[in-house]
């Protein structure tokens, strides 16, 4: 793994006692690493991460993991609304759902297979820590996005394992609609990490936090309504982490 040492001035220190326990997946959201690197680097942007990894596969180190780099921005985990305190972030580079997403090129995902393995064993990071940006804030992000290849991670042993369910054709809830589906769901996604309001109901929130859900664990399907499918999803996911 080829490592670039670039300091960035964006980044304060970890509250005392709290130390990295979560690791954010973003995508740059740029069409270049010239790009990035110009904004991560500048102290107006008040933006950074840790690490950004080009399209080749070199890493650029950009903030030391003991400190807090400002990468999630309103963000909540587990509870954690100060996700930066308690979290490592990794920029992949991609131009995104803005300027033309494209599946990430092979030599980029083993360097951040490489790359995330050594931060989770370093600062054992649980498999369910591992998460996207979208995963922490739902109704703001899509990055990683559909093309992370989150099996091929896991096949690295970063992260949870892939879980396969068959499609169902049980009844669809849609938005708006209310249920003891919808609150068994919501129950669901708030256990796995996921900032999910409780409320019985598919409300805006929750179809974005099921988008994010479906994103990472149906990347062929992600609309935010709760189907038979996702369902199963959900209690599979709950299973791994859980039982
Ligand atoms: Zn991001």
């Amino acid at each position: 793994m080829k490592t670039v040492r670039t300091l960035s001035p964006n980044f304060d220190a970890r509250p005392d006692g709290v130390r990295p326990e979560i690791l954010v997946l973003h995508y740059t959201d740029t069409n270049t690493l010239d790009e990035t690197l110009a904004i991560l680097l500048d102290r107006a942007r008040e933006v950074s991460a840790h690490y950004v990894v080009a399209e080749d596969g070199t890493v650029h180190a950009l903030v030391d993991e003991d400190k807090r780099a400002w990468h999630a921005g309103k963000a909540s985990w587990r509870g954690f609304s100060d996700v930066n305190a308690r979290s490592i972030g990794i920029e992949i580079q991609n131009p995104g759902h803005r300027c033309g997403y494209r599946p990430f090129p092979d030599a980029q995902i083993a360097a951040v297979c490489e790359l995330a393995r050594d931060i989770c064993a370093r600062h054992k990071i649980a498999p369910r820590d591992v998460v996207g940006h979208s995963d922490v804030a739902s109704m703001r992000k899509r990055d990683p996005g559909e093309f992370f290849p989150w099996t091929k991670l896991a096949a690295a042993g970063v992260g949870l394992n892939p879980v396969d369910v068959p499609a169902s054709d049980a009844r669809e809830y849609g938005p708006g609609e209310s249920g003891a589906a919808i609150a068994e769901a919501q129950r669901d996604l708030a256990r796995i990490g996921y900032g999910c309001p409780q409320t019985g109901m598919l409300d805006d929130e929750t179809a974005a936090v099921l988008v994010a859900f479906q994103r990472r664990w149906r990347q062929t399907r992600f609309d935010g309504r709760l189907d038979g499918q996702t369902r199963a999803l959900l209690g599979a996911v709950v299973a791994q982490i859980f039982y």
